[in-house]
């Protein structure tokens, strides 16, 4: 295989997906990586790329999927998600320990499993999909936001560590962007997660996708180190510009 091989964690739905196609178009052989096999393969032909089973909060799982990459140039890892919006006074520890176990130990475990290969490959990227999360704090988001930051120091600890390699660290900090996002936060609550987006345009997965695809694609020797995208509507994680 002539392509470079760029590997996708959470490729089943939204930034993860709309990632899986734009790094195709732009000439990698895409692993998909997921859960949910079945929506998994439907993007994995969509896009002409291949779909491999993979839980990031299982260790065995993640050993199984990093052997099926045999080569690795890029690795997004996007895999990841909120659940609830309680107080710390309410605080559930399951949906904090899911929290941590898919944003923090996923990406920990992810990226430890492909770091070889992205190393040999002579030009390797990892992209970590955190979110203004990992540099703000909200009511109710404690949970989320603090998994967030530790996935982001984990990342940034990375640019330290293997510097002097051939291997770039780019950290994508998004604010709004309409997927299952809030669905998954609000347990399936598709009022409550429709409103979120409610009298805004929020970004787009493609929006994302984009952008980590120009990051990907600049010459080896150009590392951007964290970009920030929000709608233009939306100033920070608490404060938007609603027409209703
Ligand atoms: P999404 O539509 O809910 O997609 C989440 C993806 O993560 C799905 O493909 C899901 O696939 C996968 N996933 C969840 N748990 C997994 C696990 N244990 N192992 C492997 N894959 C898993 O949400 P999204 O908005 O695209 O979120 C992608 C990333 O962007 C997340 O890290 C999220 O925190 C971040 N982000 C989102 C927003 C936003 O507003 N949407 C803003 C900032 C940052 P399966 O269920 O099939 O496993």
């Amino acid at each position: 295989m002539n392509k470079p091989i760029a590997v996708v964690t959470g490729a089943s739905a939204g930034i993860g997906a709309a990632t899986a196609g734009h790094l195709a178009a732009a000439g990698f052989h895409v692993v998909l990586g997921a859960r949910r096999l079945d929506r998994l393969a439907e993007v994995a032909t969509a896009v002409g790329g291949e779909a491999v089973e993979l839980d990031v909060t299982d260790p065995a799982s993640v050993d199984a999927f990093a052997d099926r990459v045999p080569e690795c140039h890029v690795l997004v890892n996007n895999a990841g998600g909120a659940r609830g919006l309680d107080r710390v006074d309410a605080a559930d520890e399951s949906q904090w320990r899911w929290m941590y176990e898919t944003n923090v130990l996923g990406t920990l475990r992810v990226t430890k499993a492909l770091l070889p290969k992205l190393v040999a490959s002579g030009n390797g990227h990892v992209v970590t999909v955190t979110s203004v999360a990992a540099i703000e704090v909200y009511d109710g988001g404690a949970g989320y936001t603090a998994a967030k930051h530790a996935q982001s120091a984990l990342h940034r600890t990375l640019r330290g560590e293997f510097l002097g390699q051939p291997i770039r660290f780019t950290e994508i900090l998004p604010g709004m962007v309409e997927t299952e996002f809030s669905l998954t936060r609000f347990n399936g609550d598709e009022s409550r997660a429709t409103a979120v987006y409610d009298g805004l345009t929020p970004l787009t997965a493609d929006d994302v996708a984009d952008v980590i695809t120009f990051a990907v694609t600049r010459p080896p020797h150009v590392n951007l180190d964290q970009i920030v995208l929000k709608p233009r509507a939306q100033a920070s994680a608490t404060r938007a510009h609603r027409t209703t």
